[in-house]
């Protein structure tokens, strides 16, 4: 007996490359498709999440059924920089930047992005006041 809380996950991260899942609705299919993790989805999304089992319902059902509807955009938080920034807020506890060294030097860095659009960002991200 393992006790364990949740189920493993090894599964989701064994290696793949194109061709080893089928594609959602594979070529010719008309009344089947594959939902889930384990099929391939084109929309750019990764697996181990609910939204791509949700996205592969969305694209079957549209497909299939000749449903004029777009499956949403995934989005890419990676590349949202108020969402690093937030992120980089919560891993520090909310706790502002501290710049080090002397305070001339902060004084003269803080000068110059205040009124900037990094200097906006910062503030609203909480990481400086
Ligand atoms: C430990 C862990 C943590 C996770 N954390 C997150 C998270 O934080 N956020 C997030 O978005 N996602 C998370 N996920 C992923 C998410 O839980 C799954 O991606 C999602 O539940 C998959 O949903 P699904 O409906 O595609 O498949 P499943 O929920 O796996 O449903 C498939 C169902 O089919 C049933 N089934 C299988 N074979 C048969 C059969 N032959 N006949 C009848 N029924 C069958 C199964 O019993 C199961 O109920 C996590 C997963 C794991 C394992």
């Amino acid at each position: 007996c393992v006790p364990v809380m949740m189920p493993y996950v090894t599964a989701f991260f064994m290696p793949r490359q194109a061709g080893d899942r089928p594609d959602v609705v594979p070529a010719g299919a008309v009344n089947f498709a594959f939902l889930g993790q384990f099929a391939e989805t084109p929309s750019r999304d990764t697996i181990f999440t609910i939204e791509y089992s949700v996205r592969t319902a969305m694209e079957a059902a549209y497909q299939l059924l000749g449903i004029d509807r777009g499956v949403p955009e995934v989005f890419n938080s990676t590349y949202d920089v108020r969402t690093l920034l937030a992120a980089a807020s919560l891993l520090r506890d909310g706790k502002e930047i501290e710049v080090p060294g002397p305070a001339v030097v902060r004084d003269l860095l803080m000068k110059q992005i205040k009124n900037t659009e990094i200097g906006e960002l910062l503030k609203e991200s909480g990481l400086l006041t």
